[in-house]
């Protein structure tokens, strides 16, 4: 039996002294038992409250699936009961559990590979929202107290070859247990994990785990691509070359706004005065192709519809940008969110949200009037055909009332912190309005801007969201849910157009057609080709079926 400390060699405190305090030792298939209740019982409430709602009405087989839960997270944790990697393994096991179980408890987030990918490309200031004071509390007491504790015992190692026959004989044994579990309710079982991917998804560490594996796998097969042209061909049409002046179209990607919340669409809140005295049209029956950014905003602009799409392929072809460029339009992208996410890579783009532009900018951060008054700036110069995209901050969660200008906080009380759990239901719902509010504000000064230029350029605007948000509908606070399991306020965004009269006839385009074909089923697979349909660009790849100017254009 060794009693050699398991970091020897290493200065960690519990070496250091281990002389002197006091150190319990127990074998490593009982520290692997204490690890796995511990896990389950600590870090996986959403987990078993899931699994209480799907296994309604037949509770003892949930508890005979729980026993097989049990054994088969003893089993994982077990193969890595391996000397020198036992306790650091355990520990990160135990500190993945306590982050995702903060964010799944408190806001019903599972940790997907696209949220990983969405954190990682986010931004330190967005990170800081949901890094909060109750964050850092919870894994303190349920992640690094713990995690002290597995580095302060001793543990028993056996010889190698004991411990290779034990520990497989323990895990085999494990493992016809979990088949026993599964398969006595065989049927039941694969009902629920067939339609509820968000089941098992949310057992903690087993879930981020496997979404971290998957996230690596992607990004690895991503290095090294070599992007492909796309619509080289691409070229003005007769209607864009005899326009009287520069065609501009203004393509502002929202940010978190859901179609609900919209009064232009069926809302009954009045969170669009101002848009709906600017003769805009709003699609009312508009699905996103994902639930958070990294996701819809380059599929958004991808040739690809959402059945195609995935990073891979966004990051290995050109998009709608690119070939724009190709036709000889002047392409921008203003940012005041977390990035591009790739879709500029080949265009001049601009990081606004890092400025410090009074009064826009506070705090690190920057409202979205910063983009109404950088247009001010740029549009007396423009020469040639142009669309400039603006990323909105928008409607970005938890902080909804870091949002909007104190003058935009209509709807009260409004949820003043980014700590949701603090608030009513009605309090964030009333923050989030206001976000809607100021968006409505910021697209109604765009649309300004634009009529004011009616005598030098063919103006238009087009406005559409990257995905939704959960206001806690069903215990789900922000987005990015499985989008086969996300509810409908997270797939469902605002898309508005606003066309000038000059644009209308340049491009013959019948406006009053357009309204009458508000409620018609659209997606962002749509974009792509209105915005080329909308310019005037021809282009083999340019399908007439998803333009929808085309629905009405002689
Ligand atoms: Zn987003």
């Amino acid at each position: 039996m060794s009693t050699t400390p398991v970091f020897s060699g290493m200065m960690l405190p519990w070496n250091r002294y281990s002389k002197r305090i006091y150190r319990p030792e127990i074998g490593c298939k009982t520290l692997s038992v204490f690890v796995s209740i511990y896990t389950l019982v600590f870090l996986n409430f959403t987990f078993w409250h899931k699994g209480m709602e799907y296994y309604s009405g037949h509770i003892v087989d949930f508890v005979i699936l729980g026993v097989g839960i049990f054994l088969l997270l003893n089993a994982v944790i077990l193969s890595f009961s391996v000397k020198y990697c036992i306790k650091p393994i355990f520990i990160l096991f135990i500190l993945i559990s306590a982050v995702s179980s903060y964010y799944q408890d408190t806001f019903g987030i599972l940790i997907t590979n696209e949220m990983i990918r969405d954190a990682v490309t986010t931004t330190v200031n967005e990170a800081r929202h949901l890094i909060t004071g109750k964050f850092v509390f919870h894994v303190f007491v349920f992640g690094i107290v713990p995690s002290f504790l597995v580095g302060w015992i001793k543990v028993k190692h056996q010889t190698i070859l004991t411990k290779v026959a034990t520990n497989t004989a323990y895990i085999l044994a494990c493992v016809v247990v979990i088949l026993g579990t599964v398969t006595v309710n065989y049927p039941l079982n694969a009902s629920v994990f067939r339609n509820h991917h968000d089941f098992i998804g949310s057992l903690n560490p087993v879930g981020p785990i496997a979404s971290a594996i998957k996230y690596t796998r992607i990004i690895l097969s991503e290095r090294n691509i070599v992007v492909a042209p796309l619509g080289l061909d691409a070229e003005k049409g007769p209607l864009a070359t005899a326009a009287p002046n520069p065609v501009i179209t203004i393509l502002v990607v929202g940010e978190t706004a859901r179609a609900q919340n919209f009064s232009l669409n069926i809302y009954d809140r009045e969170t669009n005065p101002e848009l709906a005295r600017r003769n805009v049209i709003s699609f009312t029956d508009v699905t996103s192709c994902g639930t958070a950014t990294a996701v819809s905003m380059p599929c958004m602009f991808s040739l690809d519809g959402r059945s195609e799409h995935s990073s891979s392929r966004g990051l290995s072809n050109e998009n709608l940008l690119d070939v724009l460029v190709h036709a000889g339009v002047n392409v921008v992208w203003w940012d005041n969110n977390t990035g591009d996410k790739g879709v500029a890579a080949r265009i001049p783009s601009e990081n606004l949200s890092r400025g410090d532009t009074v009064p826009f900018c506070r705090d690190g951060e920057c409202d979205d009037g910063i983009l109404v008054d950088r247009l001010n700036r740029y549009i007396g110069d423009l020469t040639e055909d142009t669309v400039i995209v603006m990323h909105q901050i928008g409607s970005h969660g938890p902080s909804y009332y870091l949002r909007y200008p104190p003058e935009f906080e209509k709807f009260t009380p409004a949820c003043s912190t980014d700590q949701l759990g603090d608030c009513t239901q009605a309090e964030i719902i009333n923050a989030y309005d206001n976000t809607i509010l100021y968006t409505d504000h910021v697209l109604a000064q765009i649309i300004d801007l634009l009529e004011a230029q009616e005598d030098n350029f063919v103006t238009s605007m087009i406005y559409m969201s990257d995905h939704g948000e959960s206001l806690g509908e069903f215990g789900l606070y922000l987005h990015g849910a499985p989008y086969l399991i996300a509810p409908e306020v997270q797939t469902r965004v605002p898309f508005i157009m606003w066309l000038s009269p000059e644009f209308a006839s340049t491009m013959h385009i019948d406006s009053s057609c357009l309204r009458s074909r508000r409620e018609l089923e659209v997606s962002h697979d749509n974009l792509f080709h209105s915005v080329l349909g909308g310019m005037n660009i021809h282009t083999e790849i340019y399908q007439r079926d998803l333009d929808i100017f085309a629905l009405c254009q002689s």
